[in-house]
């Protein structure tokens, strides 16, 4: 679609301008000019220029589109029973992976290319308009392979997860796993993949299996995220630190010497934030409800000065949502955010954890990628949960 579009009658507009008023950089009354599928123009609605096409937002709020930094979607099958066993009292501890690992190697393209479909559908409509995609359910050559290319054909952040779990046939040595994660996957994973990524757990892979992983993928060029502390204390959080990762992702079990390793990583700025820290602390929040554990401490992180980021982890067997509007409102009532940092967190955030400042917010030069509310305010987003809140979804300024 060409020519101009402006988005008018804007009751409240969250920029994330980093200059801007207030955290989120709110204007009240405003509009927004789009060209070419990007912001061409943000200010008083009064002050309006003319446009080929205008959207009435009758005064509803109007915010960046979501940012999920951290998706599984390329799988088949689904966990439904496992998670009736969890909700029984069945304890999670990561090795139904390899149940999905076992459905999606069995699955042509085409049934999982449908499945990434749907995920991605269903996250649009939630107002997701940039998701990251992982690979791991694969983990042979081939199936990895695949399965970064199919996520390719939805995604411009897709990351190699080879490292997920080792697979049963390699469950005596996995040693040889790691040589083939570095060696012919990585080879055959890296022309479709912009990010490595490695389950660094108990029960998945130690430090040292992590750091030999991530160092071979940053060898390549692709950039560094991590899998961490989520089942418990552990390394992972400081390995993404020492590697440079953009991201380390779960932080549910923390240190101080883990907070105070990612307060270390902050980068001073003029704007009115002060800076963030190169190494995002993605929380993930959904996954604690599924699989009904301890929430992450997003408090201490943000009183530390770590920038964090919420996200789904969409995935079918610890936290089977694509809703970004349920992260955030469980973000507000478990993990002691503000309704504004969560909104930060889940737009802005997630483009830090991605590195990229083209998304996750509404300024001149960003994407047109919005939602206009069915609400006065961003406020609505957690103190109205589960309710459908996105009226109309803009994606590089197309009406969706
Ligand atoms: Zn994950």
């Amino acid at each position: 679609m060409t020519g101009s579009l402006l988005v008018d009658n804007i009751g409240e507009l969250v920029t994330n301008a980093p200059d801007g008023p207030g955290a989120l950089g709110v204007r009240r009354n405003a509009a927004l000019l789009v060209e070419d599928g990007l912001v061409a123009w943000v200010g008083p609605a009064r002050d309006a220029p003319a446009a080929d096409r205008r959207i009435d937002a009758g005064q509803a709020a109007v915010l960046p589109g979501f940012v999920d930094s951290h998706a599984h979607l390329v799988f088949a099958g689904d966990r439904a029973a496992e998670f009736a066993a969890r909700m029984a009292g069945e304890p999670y501890t990561g090795g139904g992976i390899r149940t999905t690992v076992g459905a999606t190697r069995a699955a042509s393209d085409d049934e999982l290319r449908d499945t990434v479909r749907r995920l991605r559908g269903e996250a649009l409509r939630q107002g997701t308009t940039t998701i990251e995609i992982k690979s791991g359910y694969g983990l042979t050559v081939a199936d990895e392979a695949r399965s970064l290319r199919i996520a390719g054909e939805f995604s411009e952040d897709t990351t190699f997860l080879g490292a997920h779990v080792v697979p049963g046939e390699y469950a005596d040595r996995p040693d040889d796993y790691v040589g083939l994660v570095c060696g012919p996957m990585l080879a055959a994973a890296a022309p479709y993949a912009r990010w490595i990524d490695v389950f660094c757990e108990r029960g998945a892979f130690d430090v040292d299996h992590a750091r030999a992983i991530l160092a071979c993928g940053q060898a390549v060029g692709l950039g560094v995220r991590v899998h961490a502390n989520q089942l418990g204390p552990g390394p992972g959080v400081r390995l993404g630190v020492e590697l440079g990762a953009a991201s380390v992702d779960h932080c549910t079990h923390l240190t101080d010497a883990d907070v105070d390793a990612l307060a270390a990583t902050r980068v001073d700025c003029m704007c009115a934030e002060g800076g963030h820290t190169a190494t995002v602390a993605t929380l993930l929040p959904g996954a604690e409800f599924s699989t009904r554990s301890p929430y992450p401490d997003a408090r201490r992180l943000l009183d530390a000065g770590v920038t964090v980021a919420l996200a789904t982890d969409c995935n079918p067997g610890s936290s089977y949502t694509s809703s970004m509007p349920f992260c955030v409102a469980l973000a507000v009532r478990e993990m002691r955010m503000t309704p504004a940092e969560a909104v930060w967190a889940a737009t802005a955030g997630g483009a830090a954890a991605l590195r990229r400042t083209d998304v996750g917010r509404l300024t001149p030069g960003a994407r047109a990628d919005l939602m206009i509310l069915d609400a006065p305010s961003h406020l609505h987003l957690a103190y109205r949960p589960g309710v459908p809140l996105i009226r109309q979804v803009l994606h590089n300024g197309v009406p969706q």
